[in-house]
């Protein structure tokens, strides 16, 4: 059956996927071993050492390329890799356009590790594409891009951004853990990388920590490919057997997310004791028409803050959450909370923080699929 003819949701169930030769199993098995026979050198059945393939990870890369639109999936031991192998694509001098509403260990990443090695990184909002362009410069190499945006759920146009990367020859990669494809796909859009935390909502499930990138391009993959194997952050058997099976339903639970966080923002931005609600659905949303032209839906992330901003209210709201759980992470069946400016942008400077309206009293949910019902009456028993 060809690929191209799969619409998104048979493609997260059979993209790139066939029964296995041995005995038909249905799933991959899962290849748990480090290395391959071979009857003489370099006589192998295309697997010789697990850091450089294994066929359980091979499995899951193939179903990555194909939901994402891509021709070629990289699987790591976690969303930092993958971001990780693609700054190692750069050298010293090179500079590289972000947003400065990011993700927490991303910019840590970017400031902590890589401004070491010489590499230059400016921290801008992307709403308006006119503010990257006043960014580029002759050593201008990569734009990195996420959106919708964590935390503040700003709305990047990846289309305009493609465009303007194309026109100064630079590579656009897009974060799309927040979206997934079943949202957007930022390969059509123009995008030449497209990278997740799997460990969200392609996992699905809060068991497993593990990054991907998508290309289409045969030498970039080629390039990303040596770095990935040279560096060594690949992703396990068993974590690739746990994201794969998470991708065959990645359909059905954001269809879910997105109803039930649809719900739950609409009922936050009529409660009286709430300040702001940030979510892309709200026609007062700042670039809610982009986020419909090239989004599906809306999504389940929501951040929101009490009124008279106080960060005493947000940790008692946090606190007394039942059915939500306080943790980290987001992307999974469950639903959590989280307090951004102690937990996932602690690592951000206050004041950078601020500057992009992470305030103390903002609280981000990851609306979850259990029933709408129930995540509002804890909403309201915990906002009172
Ligand atoms: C979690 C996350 C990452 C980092 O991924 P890990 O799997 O935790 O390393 C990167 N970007 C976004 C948007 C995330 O939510």
């Amino acid at each position: 059956m060809s690929e191209k003819i799969l619409n998104f949701n048979s493609k997260t169930i059979h993209g790139g996927q066939e029964p296995e030769k041995a005995y038909g199993a249905v799933m991959p098995p899962i290849y748990q071993t480090s290395t391959y026979s071979q009857t003489t050198p370099g006589g192998h059945k295309g697997y010789e050492y697990s850091r450089s393939a294994n066929p359980t990870r091979t499995a899951l890369e193939k179903s990555l390329a194909s939901i994402e639109n891509g021709n070629y999936g990289l699987a790591f031991g976690s969303g930092l890799a993958a971001i990780d192998a693609v700054i190692k694509l750069l050298n010293p001098g090179d500079e590289v356009v972000s947003t400065n509403d990011l993700y927490g260990g991303s910019y840590r990443l970017f400031k902590q590790i890589f401004e070491k090695y010489g590499i230059k990184f400016h921290f801008i909002g992307m709403q308006e594409v006119s503010a990257i362009e006043a960014k580029i410069n002759e050593n201008t190499k990569l734009i990195w891009v996420e959106t919708p945006t964590n935390p503040m759920m700003n709305i990047i146009d990846i289309k305009a951004v493609a465009t303007l990367a194309q026109k100064h020859q630079i590579l656009l990669a897009v974060d799309n853990t927040f979206a997934t494809p079943y949202l957007q796909v930022p390969l059509d859009l123009g995008a030449d990388i497209v990278m997740h935390s799997a460990t969200k909502y392609l996992g699905g499930h809060s068991d497993v920590v593990v990054g991907a990138l998508v290309v289409k391009d045969k030498e970039l993959a080629d390039k990303l490919y040596f770095i990935q194997n040279a560096s060594g952050a690949v992703c396990g058997p068993m974590d690739s057997f746990l994201v794969l099976r998470g991708i065959k339903t990645l359909h059905v639970r954001m269809q879910r997310h997105c109803e039930n966080g649809k719900a739950i923002a609409e009922y936050l931005a009529n409660h009286p004791k709430i300040e702001k609600v940030y979510w892309p659905g709200f026609e007062d949303h700042a670039n809610h028409d982009i986020a419909k032209s090239q989004m599906n839906d809306f999504g389940g992330m929501i951040s929101f803050v009490p009124k008279g901003s106080s960060y005493e209210e947000a940790i008692k709201i946090v606190e007394q959450l039942r059915l939500f759980t306080l943790a980290e992470s987001l992307g999974g069946v469950e639903s959590l909370a989280g307090h951004p400016a102690s937990m996932t942008h602690a690592s951000i400077p206050k004041e950078e923080r601020e500057k992009s309206g992470v305030v103390d009293a903002l609280i981000r949910l990851s609306v979850g699929i259990e029933d709408k019902e129930d995540l509002i009456a804890d909403l309201e028993q915990a906002i009172g």
